[in-house]
């Protein structure tokens, strides 16, 4: 044999070889794709007729873990492209959890605190601090910033506790909420809301072991403080408050205020796909820092995933946060804000 007739062989083979390896290697896909085209045709079509409402629905992505005639209600992802992050909303809530327990007055909660004014200052935002005295002889602090609308008449008010029950490190309760509102604040930059938003990171939601009814000082504090001008300009107001953790997505109130910002809130997720439900909170007081704005007759509620096996302890770490409530949370809150016309303003007012 020649040299070039080696060569030729050589080469002829090398290529065999090539071909071979990537035939094996895209074998795994090809089945991946064939499976999935076997089982999903019958869902596929169930689920993305149009909703009486007009919308079209989309599987949810956990259909691995469920047949598709198991599939939870389906969520659009992102139709409107505002590109709500939701690694992004739990980086910054690993980096809140990461101060450690957060009681009201705490080095740690205020730490935290200033965690979330340096994230808005960077942000743009000119994020100021309300601080209040606590019962337990120390202070603790709101920390507040506007995202200005197009409409500066009317707002509408987003929160999210910074403090932690002891021992708990509080990731999901409520760094995941703190982190939600930090992403949406950076998304309310480039999508300047129909009406100002108003963003409030509230220090002391837990009960503190001082004082009697010593929960919500926060929110309570800020509440208390609104003129009857600046209540007569909230559309609502919504606790984002343990929205990292668990599968059934609840809107929450006491029922002692007006109740049309819960009904246009478990309308809208109807007409997403978005599986939401009520939950009214028991007792006499609320469970969270809606119950002040209840009070005061506005439009209020709880937005809350459940349930969270790490309730209050010290389990409640950043590595057990979930994509998809945070995700599904955020977007739902989106199109909330961007939907806010003249009509749903009202809608909310008549509510009252
Ligand atoms: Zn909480």
């Amino acid at each position: 044999m020649t040299l070039r007739a080696v060569l030729a062989r050589t080469t002829l083979v090398v290529l065999f070889c090539v071909a071979l390896a990537m035939c094996v290697s895209c074998t795994p896909a090809y089945n991946e794709y064939t499976e999935y085209r076997a089982v999903l045709p019958s869902a596929a079509s169930a689920v993305t007729a149009p909703s009486p409402e007009g919308h079209v629905v989309e599987a949810a992505d956990d259909s691995a873990t469920t047949s598709p005639l198991d599939l939870p209600a389906p969520l659009k992802a992102d139709p409107a492209g505002y590109g709500f992050d939701p690694a992004a909303a739990i980086r910054h809530a690993g980096a809140i959890a990461a101060f450690g327990p957060r009681p009201g007055g705490s080095v740690a909660e205020r730490q935290a605190a200033q965690y979330v004014t340096a994230r808005l200052r960077q942000l743009g935002y000119t994020p100021q601090t309300q601080e209040f005295a606590l019962p337990n002889g120390l202070s603790s602090v709101n920390v507040i910033a506007l995202a200005p609308g197009r409409d500066g008449t009317r707002r509408l008010l987003l929160g999210a506790h910074l403090d932690s029950k002891p021992p708990s490190p509080g990731a999901n309760d409520n760094a995941s909420g703190c982190g939600l509102l930090l992403e949406l604040a950076r998304i309310l930059v480039n999508h300047p809301p129909p009406v100002d938003v108003e963003l409030v990171f509230w220090g002391c939601e837990e009960f503190l072991p001082q004082g009697v009814d010593s929960h919500h000082l926060g929110s309570r504090h800020h509440a208390k403080g609104l003129s009857d001008d600046e209540r007569a300009r909230l559309v609502g107001a919504v606790s984002i408050d343990m929205v990292g953790v668990g599968s059934q997505f609840h809107v929450r109130t006491m029922e002692r205020g007006p109740q049309s910002l819960r009904r246009m809130l478990l309308l809208d997720a109807r007409a997403d796909g978005v599986g939401l439900s009520f939950l009214k909170d028991r007792g006499r007081t609320g469970w969270s820092d809606h119950e002040p704005y209840e009070l005061r007759g506005i439009p209020a509620v709880w937005l809350q995933w459940q349930k969270d096996p790490n309730y209050h302890t010290v389990r409640d770490t950043a590595d057990r946060l979930q994509v998809r409530p945070m995700r599904t949370t955020g977007e739902l809150l989106l199109r909330f804000i961007h939907g806010l016309d003249e009509a749903r303003i009202d809608a909310l007012d008549n509510g009252r």
